[in-house]
C-alpha cells in the first residue's frame, strides 16, 4: 500500500449519496473536493469532513458545462492537489412517460449524467495518467435495465455503463481503473421527490420498495459509499470495467 495522499473529486456531493461518498473517502485518508452546482451548498459536507479531521474543499461547478468543469478541476489541482480519484455522482431526474416527455427533459438528463461524466473524466484523466494512478467511479442505476417513466434517465444510466467499460479499456495501461456502481432504491432527496411526484408519503413509498428487495430494506447513502471506498482504494487496481449492482439483491 502506498502512503501517498490522494485527492478525490466527488460531484453532486452537497447531499445524498455524493455527500456520503465524500465523507467516506475523507475517512479513508483522501483529500476531497466537494463539488456541486452551488459552492455554498457544499458547506455541510465540508464541515463534517473537517470536524472529523479531514481536508476538503468546496467547489461550485456545473458538470454539464465545459468551461465550468475546466475551471473547477484547475481549482482543485492548485488549491487541494492533483485529482486522481473521480466519483461522477451528480445527477438529476426529469421523469415523464415517453409521450409527454419534452426535449428539455430528455436533454437536461443527458447533459448532467453523460456529458457531465465525460467532461469530468476528460478534465481529470491527465492528472491520473501523469501520476500513473487513477480511480474513476461512475454512478449508474438499476434503472439502466428499464424503468417506467424514466426513458431519459434509464438511457443515460445504461450509457454510463458503456462509457465506464470504454474508459477502463483506454486508461488501464496508465494505472487507471473505471467502474460503475448501479444502486437500487437509496433513501435520498431524489427518491423522496419521486414519492412526492407520484403522490405517496415517503415512508409508505420506502416500505413498498423494501417489500420487493431481497434484503428487506431500502438502501442508505452509506451503502454506496462503502462500495465507492473499495473501488477507489489502492488495492482495487485489478478491478476495472465492472458494473456493481448495490441493490440489496440481484436486481431492483
Ligand atoms: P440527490 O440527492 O438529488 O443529489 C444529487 C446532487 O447532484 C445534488 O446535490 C445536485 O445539486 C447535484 N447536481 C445536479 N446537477 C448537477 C450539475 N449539473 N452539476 C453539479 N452538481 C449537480 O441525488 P442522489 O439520490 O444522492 O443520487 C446521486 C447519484 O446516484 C445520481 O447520479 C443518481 O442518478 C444516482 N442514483 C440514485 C439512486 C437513488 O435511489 N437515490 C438510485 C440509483 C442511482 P442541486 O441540489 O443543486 O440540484
Amino acid at each position: 500500500m502506498s502512503s501517498t495522499v490522494r485527492t478525490a473529486i466527488v460531484t453532486g456531493a452537497a447531499r445524498g449519496i455524493g455527500a456520503a461518498v465524500a465523507k467516506r473517502l475523507a475517512q479513508d485518508g483522501l483529500q476531497v473536493a466537494v463539488l456541486d452546482l452551488d459552492a455554498d451548498a457544499c458547506a455541510d459536507t465540508v464541515s463534517a469532513i473537517e470536524a472529523a479531521g479531514g481536508k476538503a474543499l468546496a467547489v461550485g461547478a456545473n458538470v454539464a458545462d465545459e468551461e465550468s468543469v475546466a475551471a473547477a478541476v484547475e481549482k482543485v489541482a492548485t488549491e487541494l492537489g492533483e485529482p486522481t480519484v473521480l466519483i461522477n455522482n451528480a445527477g438529476i431526474t426529469r421523469d415523464n412517460l415517453l409521450f409527454k416527455m419534452t426535449v428539455d427533459e430528455w436533454d437536461s438528463v443527458m447533459a448532467v449524467h453523460l456529458r457531465g461524466a465525460f467532461l469530468m473524466s476528460r478534465a481529470t484523466q491527465k492528472y491520473m495518467v501523469d501520476n500513473k494512478f487513477g480511480r474513476i467511479v461512475n454512478l449508474s442505476s438499476t434503472s439502466a435495465q428499464g424503468n417506467r417513466g424514466q426513458v431519459n434517465y434509464s438511457a443515460a444510466k445504461a450509457g454510463i455503463q458503456g462509457f465506464t467499460k470504454t474508459l477502463s479499456i483506454e486508461l488501464g495501461k496508465f494505472g487507471v481503473t473505471a467502474n460503475a456502481i448501479a444502486p437500487g432504491f437509496i433513501e435520498t432527496e431524489m427518491t423522496a421527490a419521486t414519492a412526492e411526484r407520484v403522490g405517496v408519503p415517503f415512508e409508505d413509498y420506502k416500505k413498498a420498495a423494501a417489500a420487493q428487495i431481497p434484503v428487506a430494506r431500502v438502501g442508505k447513502p452509506d451503502d454506496i459509499a462503502h462500495t465507492a471506498s473499495f473501488l477507489a482504494s489502492e488495492g482495487a487496481g485489478f478491478v476495472s470495467g465492472q458494473v456493481i449492482y448495490v441493490a440489496g439483491g440481484p436486481k431492483d
